[in-house]
């Protein structure tokens, strides 16, 4: 299926880029990124993670003619119409930090209780051989919890400190990394997407 043998990640976050690249570490693929080749980022305008994973992948591939996989991810919020969701980068605007998005998330959320403060972690994946193939692999993964009211824990990043997984009594940002990357929506998108390349 893959007759070319350069991968190229769409993605700049170096996080994403190693998680992503670990992907194919026992395929007989070389994975590169696209800032190494010189590739932008496109602007993001889809109306979902699917299709902003796609434009991302179409856009590395149509400028390096190579086979590309790029991912998009956010937190949404039923009760808030689905925010963060596709803003989640930029919730508090275009240079906010990590804790500016969770004070808005929280103040957004203050007099929410119960069931309105659930909430879901979303990654969406596209693979794909061309700029126009018509047939991409694309997975997504989903890990649902609900936000807390405060903060709590200094790992992970983003929304983690304020996200409580289901059956967990520790936020995303108090949990050990390695338990989050197992079973977080990128870890189950990439799991996903593992077994469907074999
Ligand atoms: P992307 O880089 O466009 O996919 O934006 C992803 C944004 O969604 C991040 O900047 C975070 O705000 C949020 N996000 C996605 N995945 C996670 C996660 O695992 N933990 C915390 N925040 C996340």
């Amino acid at each position: 299926m893959w007759t070319n043998k350069t991968l190229v990640i769409a993605s700049g976050n170096r996080g994403k880029l190693k998680e992503l690249s670990n992907l194919f570490g026992d395929f007989a693929i070389e994975v590169v990124s696209q800032a190494e080749l010189g590739v932008a980022s496109p602007e993001e305008t889809g109306l979902s993670f699917i299709e902003n994973a796609l434009l991302k992948a179409r856009h590395a591939s149509a400028v390096t003619h190579l086979p590309s996989l790029a991912d998009d991810s956010g937190l949404v919020i039923p009760a808030l119409d689905g925010a963060p969701g596709l803003y989640s980068a930029r919730y508090a605007g275009v240079n906010a930090s990590d804790q500016d998005n969770v004070s808005l998330l929280l103040e957004r959320m203050k007099y929410l209780s119960g069931d309105n403060r659930l909430g879901c972690y979303i990654c969406a994946l596209a693979l794909i051989r061309n700029a126009s193939d018509p047939d991409p692999l694309v997975v997504v993964g989903r890990w649902p919890g609900k936000i807390t009211r405060a903060p709590r824990g200094d790992s992970g990043f983003g929304y983690d400190p304020v996200f409580l997984p289901d059956n967990l009594d520790q936020t995303a940002a108090e949990i050990d990394p390695q338990v989050k990357n197992q079973l977080s929506h990128r870890g189950q998108a990439v799991a996903e997407l593992r077994s469907l390349l074999r």
